[in-house]
């Protein structure tokens, strides 16, 4: 499937996210489980920039350019070719300064590295191999890189937390879901039942196919529901990633209320989203990001 850019943000739109286009025309979505909350900014960027759109408006179910393709002549606006976020365009788009969004060196492990000072290196923070970040200090945006696992955005209003996770199958395998929930509760006084979860752009069942090594592997944790390996062919399975980090999410304590997923499959959308299994290692990576609002108290 090779869905259209606007019968996608339609489908997004009709599962309750919200396409938006930031500062500098960048084009982003947002879950209302997150964009309720009061206290936090978070969003699930794409590649796509919409030239005509150049202040921050909202728009439900927004009509973006067409893509590259499909018009003549021009700059191409789809698969853009760079290999690292822009990091600062990124934080504009949210009307976040680009000096407070802190990124990670993601080794898809399970190492949860906790920032408690915005005046803190954060670059040196970013060198460091974690695959999920957590603060409950205003003024720190975190930010996950990916082009297929799936960007997890976390936040307790009660105890004012904010977490950013890097889930592909190898972090999941890590169980790094089950390590970030603990870490929160055990540092931060989280309780699971009060955390507010998003589910980003990652590859769907309908493109993701796995090996026995990964049906193994999850097995090994626990993970074994019919509904997370759909069976293709001899030990070939369609794995289901957004759907196996919900089921865990729950099985951490969320509740299911509290979860929202991005209906996008990153390789079926190129006109949006970066995808490992669709361009290999020529890829670029979209950005997630959250950000508890205020100034830095430190
Ligand atoms: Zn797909």
């Amino acid at each position: 499937m090779n869905e259209g850019a606007d019968h996608a943000t339609l489908r997004a739109a009709r599962q309750g996210c919200v396409t938006q286009i930031g500062a500098g025309g960048a084009l982003y979505f947002t879950l209302p489980v997150l964009a309720t909350e009061p206290l936090v900014t978070h969003a699930f960027l794409t590649h796509r920039k919409c030239a005509a759109a150049m202040s921050a408006a909202a728009h439900v179910g927004a009509r973006p350019e067409p893509d590259s393709r499909t018009r003549g002549g021009g700059a191409p606006i789809s698969e853009p070719a760079r290999s690292r976020p822009d990091l600062a365009a990124a934080a504009t788009a949210v009307n976040l300064p680009p000096e407070a969004v802190v990124t990670m060196r993601q080794v898809h492990g399970s190492a949860v590295l906790r920032l408690s000072k915005a005046g803190e290196d954060l670059a040196r923070a970013s060198r460091q191999a974690a695959d999920a970040l957590f603060t409950t200090t205003p003024g720190i945006a975190l930010a996950v890189s990916t082009a297929d696992c799936v960007p997890l955005l976390l936040h307790d209003p009660t105890c004012g937390l904010i977490a950013a996770v890097h889930v592909g199958w190898r972090g999941v395998a890590a169980a790094i879901i089950e390590r970030v929930v603990e870490r929160l509760g055990d540092e931060a006084g989280c309780d699971a039942a009060n955390l507010r979860a998003g589910i980003g752009p990652a590859i769907g069942a309908c493109c993701y196919e796995v090996g026995r090594d990964v049906f193994e592997a999850f097995a090994a944790v626990g993970v074994t529901a019919a509904e997370t390996f759909l069976p293709r062919s001899q030990d070939r399975w369609h794995l289901d990633l957004a759907g196996t980090v919900r089921r865990l999410l729950q099985r951490c304590g969320l509740r299911g209320a509290h979860i929202g997923t991005l209906p996008l499959c990153t390789k079926c959308h190129p006109a949006y989203f970066f995808s490992h299994r669709r361009q290999g290692e020529r890829r670029g990576a979209q950005l997630s990001l959250i950000a508890l609002q205020g100034r830095e108290t430190a």
